[in-house]
This record gives structure tokens, C-alpha cells and sequence, in this order.
């Protein structure tokens, strides 16, 4: 075994012996590899400064009683612990910015039980979506969490990240479909959150709801080992038209009008703008290019029992062509759709916006929008993003999207996708964009929005703005943290929590 000679802090002596007598020597990686895969997530980060953010140790553990036994041992010398799981998040939650431990949980994968007839599944945190469903499949049943990160998330990183799913206007998001999970504390302590005495109650009105306080929490209120989840009929019919626009406006009416109509089994919609539009026009690979009269795109999606899915999809067809759509086809419509978990590898396809060839790497600023602030936060952030562009070749504007989060319309997953050449990407471009984020955050914010509708908000430049997102509530967030991570041992460095055992540092200024 080596020992970190590129990280700080450095374990101190008995932690690694004592890791080794609860795992075994097999569970606990010390190599570099070992290490250097678990320094980061997809999102962009400086190549020259990727060693800053490098474990001392991974833990591979397989119960929740080693997780448990872990934690105390990092709790009892005063080091870092890093969750993590399929480490796809996007807002570098999984990224131990203070070196320590990374508890990775992937061994923890089985599938307990099925309960058929309540419904219910029980899973190690480690599993993902892809894999439960392949096993749901045999009964019928799916658990409908489907992100765009479907087939590499796991159940405890959707519980860690309070994840938002394509799905999510008929089947709910991740909080909803997650009934009840375990939990280990920064201290150690096993406890089981959700609603009832049991696993699988759904609704329950005794005492605080401590399911939702610990989801979305990026790891620093605990570690999810076992999850109950709920589980719907595997649909019998799938139909995800897509329309074409000559211009945002029309389909930024036309997909509040798809959101309003009350089709049961309307799981949501999607506009792309004309960025985005050109950027998949430009990537004759991955799309088929649509004509240049073509500015927009909107695309709803429906699931259920077939005989509903025809007579709900009649009547989606009848508004958005009310709304001036055009229909794209039975195979764009079916292909683009089915395509759906995979489209984010088409970065690695290596265009730049000068046309040179090179390997780029793709972030998005996610935000949750009302629907009436949506032309006013595209036209914003836009212009941000080619403030940038300007200034450094390296940044290019793959185009933005707006999706429902929930049936009615109320607010939008609100994504801009920004094109990063990763390994160009010097101090002074970096700095560049920490405060382009911050702009784009801001914007959110002044038009009633969340800085985040998905990937949580960790990262530097939006998380400043946090606490003027949370007002009163971001004390509340500091007064929680210090109660159940007294040594500030999980996850630190993230949502600014540090100061939860110290002075503040000084806020943004100017508000937003
Ligand atoms: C191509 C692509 C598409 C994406 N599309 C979507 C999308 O449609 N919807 C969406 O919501 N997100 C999306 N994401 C973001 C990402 O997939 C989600 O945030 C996902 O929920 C992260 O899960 P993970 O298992 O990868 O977690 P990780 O990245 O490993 O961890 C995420 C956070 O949760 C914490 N965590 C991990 N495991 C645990 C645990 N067991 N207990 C407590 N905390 C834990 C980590 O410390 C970290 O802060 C996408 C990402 C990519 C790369």
C-alpha cells in the first residue's frame, strides 16, 4: 500500500490501520488511480489544479454498520468525509475539497426486497437506476427516476443531490419516489428517515419531516445506505412528439399550453431555443439537422396505459398545432426521445465555435424559472455567456433549455449549456467564470428563481448566493449543520458551511 503524497491533510497515523481492521485491506484504496478517479466530477474544473482536490484514502464499504464505523473512526481523528456515488453531479458535491476520506458507495448495490403488492422496493444506496429497472422489469414495475444521468447515477447520489427527473411531472422527482431511507450521522449514529414507523408509508403528519431535511444536502448531513422507493406499473405506451417553431415565442406559448391542457398522462415538456438549436444543427453526428427556418423546438412527453396514452397524445397534438407547431415525425420524434440518456457525450465529439477540433467539455448552469420570467432569463444569460465568448476562445454557447418540473407549469428547469475546452482553461479564464456563474446565478435570483433547479449549487461563484437565495433559512441550514457535525468532519468545504464554527466571511456585495 502507498500513502497520499499529493494531497493535505495527510491521514493521521491509526486511521488507516483502523480502516483496514473494520473493511479489510481490499476496501480501502490507497493507490493513486484509486484516488485520482475520485478527485473530481464532469464538470469543469482547471486540468493544472485537479491534484488540489485529491483524496488521502477511499473506502469501498459494504453495510451500513461499516459505513457507520468509518465515519467514527474520521470523526474521531478529525477527517474529512467524502460521500459519493456515481459521481455524475455537476456541482462538484462529490469532490473532496479537503482531501480525507471518500466513502464511495457502489458495493452497496443489492435490491432487498420487492414488495408487490405495497409496491415497494428496498436497495442499497449503491445501485443505479438503469440496473433496478432491468430488475423491476420482470415484474411489471418500473421506478420511474429518470434523469438524463440515468444509466450512472445512483439512488444515494439522487438522495444526496434531491435529483429532478425527465419523467418527473407525472411520476414526481426523486423526493417524491424515495419513501424512506437509512442514514448514517456525522457522528456515526444510524437513524431511518421518511414518513411512519416503518419503511413504506408515504404521508405521515408526525413531527418534522426529516426525509426532505436530508435530501439535497450534497453529503454534508450524512451518508444514505439503504432506500425504500416507490414503484409504478411499467408503462404500456410511450409518446414524445416533436414540434418545430419559427421562433422562441410561439413555442414558449406552446409549451405552457401543452403544460396547462390536463392530459393525465402529460410526464412533461421540453423547449430548446435557437442556440440550442444551432448547436445541434452543427453536430450532424448526433442529430439529424433540422432546416435553418427551423428556431426552436418544443417536446412533450406522455406514458400510462396505452388506451390513455392515444387519447391524451390526440389531444397534445391538437393544442401544439392550435399553437402554430409542425409536427417533426413519427422517427425524430421517437429517435430524439429515445436518445435521451445519451446526448451529453457529444462534447467528446470536439468542436469548437471557431471550427477548430478539440476535445471540449460541457457544463450547465441549471436554475428552476417560472414560466412568465423564461424570455427575460434566456435573453440574460445569453448575454452573459457571450460577454465571455468575447473575452476567451475557450467558451461557447451550446444553447438553453427549458423544461417542466411539474404538471401544471408552474416553473421550468432552466439550462444553459456552456461548451468549456477544459484543458485550456488558465487562471484568468477560470476566474472568468466563476463570476460569469455568479451572474447567471443573480439572474435567477432577481427574477423569483433558485439558483437551482437539479444539480444543487456548491460550486464557486453561485454559491455566494446562496445565503441571499435561503434568506433567514441559510442560519437555520448553519444552526443544523453544527448540531449533527459538531467536528464539521462530512463533506466540509461545501454551501459555505465552514461557518457554521466560525466568523463569516464577508457576503457578496451589492445583493443581486
Ligand atoms: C450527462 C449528465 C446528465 C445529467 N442529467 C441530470 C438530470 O437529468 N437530472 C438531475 O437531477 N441531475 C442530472 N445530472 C447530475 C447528476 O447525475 C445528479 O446530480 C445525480 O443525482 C448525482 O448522482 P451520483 O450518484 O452521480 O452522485 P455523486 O455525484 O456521487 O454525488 C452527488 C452528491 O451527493 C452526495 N452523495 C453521494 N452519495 C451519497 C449518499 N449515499 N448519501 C448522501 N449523500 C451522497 C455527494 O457527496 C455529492 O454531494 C446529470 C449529470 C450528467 C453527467
Amino acid at each position: 500500500m502507498t500513502t497520499s503524497t499529493v494531497t493535505t491533510p495527510r491521514v493521521p497515523d491509526g486511521v488507516l490501520g483502523a480502516l483496514v481492521d473494520v473493511l479489510g485491506g481490499e476496501h480501502v484504496l490507497t493507490s493513486r488511480t484509486a484516488r485520482f478517479n475520485r478527485a473530481r466530477v464532469p464538470a469543469p474544473f482547471p486540468v493544472h489544479r485537479w491534484r488540489e482536490r485529491v483524496p488521502d484514502l477511499v473506502v469501498l464499504p459494504g453495510t451500513a454498520e461499516e459505513v457507520a464505523e468509518v465515519v467514527r473512526i474520521a470523526n474521531a481523528h478529525g477527517v474529512p468525509i467524502v460521500p459519493r456515488d456515481g459521481g455524475t453531479g455537476l456541482t462538484d458535491g462529490a469532490v473532496p475539497e479537503r482531501g480525507g476520506i471518500v466513502v464511495d458507495v457502489k458495493r452497496m448495490n443489492e435490491v432487498k426486497e420487492i414488495d408487490l403488492e405495497n409496491r415497494t422496493c428496498t436497495v442499497g444506496t449503491g445501485i443505479s437506476m438503469l440496473k433496478l429497472n432491468e430488475v423491476l422489469a420482470g415484474h411489471g414495475l418500473i421506478y420511474p427516476d429518470n434523469p438524463a444521468s440515468y444509466p450512472c447515477s445512483l439512488v444515494g447520489g439522487r438522495i444526496g443531490t434531491s435529483g429532478w427527473s425527465l419523467i418527473g411531472a407525472r411520476y414526481g422527482h426523486t423526493r417524491d419516489l424515495v419513501l424512506s431511507f437509512e442514514l448514517v450521522l456525522p457522528t456515526g449514529r444510524v437513524i431511518r428517515v421518511g414518513d411512519g414507523g416503518g419503511r413504506k408509508v408515504s404521508k405521515s403528519s408526525s413531527g418534522y419531516q426529516l426525509k426532505h431535511l436530508f435530501m439535497g444536502h450534497q453529503g454534508t448531513l450524512g451518508i444514505a445506505t439503504e432506500a425504500t422507493l416507490k414503484l409504478y406499473p411499467k408503462p404500456e405506451a410511450e409518446f414524445s412528439p416533436f414540434w418545430a417553431f419559427a421562433d422562441f415565442d410561439s413555442a414558449h406559448r406552446c409549451v405552457q399550453r401543452l403544460a396547462h391542457a390536463g392530459v393525465a398522462t402529460f410526464a412533461g415538456a421540453v423547449l430548446f431555443d435557437e442556440r440550442k438549436v444551432e448547436y445541434l444543427r452543427r453536430d450532424d453526428e448526433a442529430y439529424i439537422p433540422q432546416p435553418a427556418d427551423v428556431r426552436a423546438l418544443v417536446c412533450a412527453v406522455a406514458y400510462g396505459n396505452e388506451d390513455e396514452v392515444r387519447a391524451g397524445g390526440t389531444r397534445l397534438m391538437r393544442v401544439a398545432r392550435a399553437a402554430g407547431a409542425r409536427y417533426l415525425g413519427d422517427e425524430i420524434s421517437q429517435g430524439d426521445w429515445a436518445a435521451r440518456h445519451d446526448r451529453y457525450a457529444t462534447p467528446l465529439h470536439g468542436r469548437t465555435r471557431s471550427g477548430q477540433v478539440a476535445p471540449m467539455s460541457w457544463h450547465c448552469e441549471d436554475a428552476a424559472v417560472n414560466w412568465t420570467e423564461l424570455p427575460a432569463v434566456r435573453r440574460e444569460w445569453h448575454a452573459i455567456v457571450d460577454r465571455l465568448r468575447g473575452r476567451f476562445d475557450v467558451f461557447d454557447d451550446w444553447g438553453m433549455f427549458f423544461y417542466t418540473s411539474a404538471d401544471t407549469g408552474v416553473d421550468y428547469l432552466t439550462e444553459i449549456d456552456v461548451g468549456i475546452w477544459e484543458q485550456e482553461l488558465d487562471d484568468e479564464a477560470w476566474a472568468a467564470w466563476v463570476a460569469a456563474k455568479r451572474d447567471i446565478a443573480a439572474v435567477a435570483l432577481r427574477h423569483g428563481g433558485s439558483i437551482s433547479a437539479c444539480h444543487g449549487a456548491c460550486r464557486e461563484g453561485e454559491v455566494d448566493l446562496v445565503p441571499l437565495e435561503l434568506g433567514g433559512g441559510y442560519d437555520v441550514m448553519l444552526d443544523i449543520k453544527r448540531a449533527l457535525d459538531p467536528r464539521g468532519v462530512m463533506n466540509p468545504g461545501k454551501y459555505g458551511l465552514d461557518r457554521a464554527y466560525g466568523p463569516s466571511p464577508a457576503e457578496p456585495e451589492g445583493g443581486v
